[in-house]
């Protein structure tokens, strides 16, 4: 038998410790190894798989656009594309434009020369950006200026355009530093993902969008991991009254194939012109055609409510078990299918619980070295949350208790 993970080891940088299972393939919401063990997808290749794996409707896409063509350049008018753009566009600000590129990474540093080129018309060159401490925007160099994680910026170049932090929900010290230094925009996740599942309040949203408002300020959201009906809704600012000018979002969008974006409200909509912004593959008319298959399930096929409604039960299932092990479960944050469960255990006992899931054929994630992070698909039944469940007390009763 091949040792992958030799292999792996031999010729593929550890950038990421990896899992040591080698897949073979993935159907629904079940990935399956070399070996033939099948494990309960939890966290969907860090919540990109948001119908699961091979779900018809997107093998159909990737069949029909397959066979028509891969690439054309952007140079050439691209239907699947533009239908996505129309569609994103009238499920979130009705008028507005997007720039298509491949990755989350991508969409913030899009992001980055939109606020400078839109702060050099509109503020008179005046730009800088506010961010939350803790963030996570991307690991390319401008974007990583923007991730406010020592462990992920600590060891690489900080490019020069001023980046002033904020702590989480701290409307008073947001209001401060934007009337102090007029930076141009402010780049928030709604919920942080890879800083420990932590949800914004209301409030501290709120702030934000009346401080954009009254300092003409643009107020940029990065959708990258709570959008696409990962949170309930398309995109998880739909929650709430308040509308940002600049959506980043990636991950979920291409159904499975890289694709990410910038949607522009009007403020900002005319920003780039030709010449200021572009990228080789983007926007990936397979990606594109995935990412409309994406949008029929999700909106014209009921998969959304239907996966408000599974979040709901998981969400209930896991209040029960907090009820009962309130000395183990301290808090879970989050919403819909993007949960971080945090216990009262070290990083080393979560580590082990992760490792004690995968040999019970359960992958879930840990971020922020202790906080049970789970992605599931919108596609899990209610089997699979009982699977989980009961796997977490047994193990909670054999290991915490
Ligand atoms: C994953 C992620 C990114 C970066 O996306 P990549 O595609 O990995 O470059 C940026 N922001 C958020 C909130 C993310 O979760």
């Amino acid at each position: 038998m091949t040792d992958w993970q030799a292999l792996d080891q031999t010729y593929i940088m550890p950038t990421v410790k990896r899992y040591p299972i080698a897949i073979a393939h993935a159907e629904g919401n079940y990935l399956i190894d070399t070996e033939g063990n099948r494990y309960l997808d939890l966290f969907t290749g860090l919540a990109v798989n948001i119908l699961g794996h091979s779900h018809p409707r997107i093998m159909q896409a990737l069949n029909e656009q397959g066979h028509k063509f891969l690439h054309i350049s952007n140079l050439f008018l691209n239907p699947p594309a533009i239908r996505l753009a129309e569609r994103l566009i009238q499920h979130t600000f009705g008028r507005g434009k997007i720039y298509f590129c491949n990755s989350g990474a991508e969409a913030t540093e899009a992001a980055i020369k939109l606020i400078h080129k839109w702060a050099a018309r509109e503020r008179n060159g005046k730009d800088g950006i506010v961010v939350v401490k803790n963030s996570f925007h991307g690991r390319t160099l401008g974007a990583l200026r923007l991730t406010r994680q020592p462990s992920v910026y600590q060891d690489f170049p900080q490019p020069a355009f001023p980046v002033y932090e904020v702590e989480i929900n701290n409307a008073n010290e947001l209001r401060e530093i934007c009337r102090a230094y007029h930076p141009a925009a402010v780049l928030v996740e709604p919920i942080l993902g890879s800083g420990g599942v932590v949800s914004l309040s209301k409030e501290f949203l709120q702030a934000i969008a009346d401080t954009c408002a009254e300092e003409n300020m643009l107020f940029c959201i990065d959708e990258i991991q709570t959008g696409i009906g990962r949170t309930g809704t398309l995109f998880a600012y739909q929650h709430f009254a308040l509308q940002p000018d600049v959506i980043l979002f990636a991950k979920g969008v291409g159904g499975g194939l890289p694709l990410g974006g910038i949607i522009v409200g009007e403020k900002a909509a005319d920003v780039f012109q030709p010449g200021d912004h572009g990228t080789t593959f983007a926007p990936s008319p397979l990606s594109a055609a995935l990412g409309n298959a994406v949008l029929d399930v999700l909106l014209n096929e009921g998969q959304l409510e239907k996966g408000r409604q599974t979040a709901d039960e998981l969400w209930n299932q896991l209040y029960r078990l907090q009820e009962k092990y309130p000395g183990v479960i301290s808090h879970i944050d989050g919403k819909g299918m993007m949960l971080g469960i945090r216990t009262t255990r070290s990083a080393e006992e979560i580590a082990d619980l992760r490792h004690g899931f995968l040999k019970q054929g359960i992958l879930v994630n840990v971020t922020a070295k202790t906080v049970i992070r789970l992605l599931p698909p919108l596609t899990l039944t209610s089997e699979e949350i009982q699977f989980f469940i009961q796997t977490l007390e047994t193990y909670i009763r054999e290991k915490f208790v």
